[in-house]
């Protein structure tokens, strides 16, 4: 349990808290993608690779830059955690703090996904979601979150006073990306970063802002598309959580594979080119 607050409120708590929030990021100044441009693309795609993501698994593949990618929900509720790097380059990866930051806390139909500094620029853009009648439900809750880190066997070993669990989503994604790049399980686990939650369901309890989970609901048939606006490496882990009802980090839960779609458009939006990296001159004021 936390701790009390052990000092007295100011006379003027009620006033300080009455002040109403300012959003960080006015999305006003965040260039957003002419999401139509690359929904007008849809009509005439050509499927290219299918991958299967195993329950309790995980597996990688490439979406060449100008791609559409699919991510689907096949044979029961499922939450995939999925990581994206530069294919050319694995130092520049899904950042989602700062996709959260600008984004909020899940992200949906006409988002952007972000990488990480020095790079800091949008590598994926999504643009199409089957779950986006969701919205937030009366508890907070949403899908697609970019709040939660994956789970893993670490936290677990510390909440189970000493657990060894290997089929977490940190070991699965370990395990996909040493297979895929031939480097030893040190040096991958190095590069596993916080997810985007596929499909999952989250938010944070209003009185005591713990992050929460619940049953997702996705279906057999819903799918989250995104354009990926770089070359793409993605690896993906089909949670222990299953659904995420109840718990992860262990086999008790109903798990289902997932499926990956790789999509060829015939066409590119006219002036598309991949996004330029940061334009900040780095130099730090020096
Ligand atoms: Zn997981």
């Amino acid at each position: 349990m936390k701790p009390k607050p052990t000092t007295n409120a100011p006379q003027d708590a009620a006033a300080r808290r009455a002040i109403q929030p300012v959003i960080c990021y006015p999305v006003e100044t965040l260039p957003r993608p002419d999401l139509s441009a690359y929904r007008a693309l849809r009509n005439d795609l050509e499927l290219v690779d299918r991958i299967t993501v195993p329950a309790r698994d995980a597996a990688c593949w490439s979406v060449p830059a100008g791609h559409f990618c699919r991510i689907l929900c096949i044979e029961g509720a499922q939450v995939g955690d999925l990581n994206l790097f530069n294919a050319n380059n694995l130092a520049e990866r899904l950042y989602t703090g700062k996709t959260r930051a600008l984004n909020g806390t899940h992200v949906g139909l006409g988002d952007q996904l972000f990488s990480n500094m020095p790079y800091l620029r949008p590598i994926a853009t999504i643009t199409h979601d089957t779950l986006d009648w969701y919205g937030f439900d009366e508890f907070g809750g949403s899908v697609h979150d970019v709040i939660g880190t994956r789970c893993d066997p670490y936290t677990n070993n510390l909440l189970s006073h000493g657990g060894q669990y290997h089929h977490c989503c940190h070991s699965n994604l370990t395990r996909a990306l040493a297979t895929q790049t031939g480097k030893s399980l040190v040096e991958a686990e190095g590069h596993i970063h916080d997810v985007l939650n596929v499909f999952m369901c989250t938010g944070f309890t209003r009185e005591t802002g713990q992050y929460f989970m619940k049953a997702s609901p996705v279906r057999p048939g819903d799918y989250l598309e995104f354009f990926a606006e770089i070359d793409l490496l993605g690896c993906m882990s089909a949670c222990p959580g299953g659904d995420c009802s109840s718990e992860h980090s262990s086999d008790a839960a109903a798990c289902h594979p997932l499926e990956v779609e790789v999509y060829r458009s015939a066409h590119l939006p006219e002036n598309w080119r991949p996004p330029q990296l940061n334009g900040y001159d780095r130099s730090h004021g020096v």
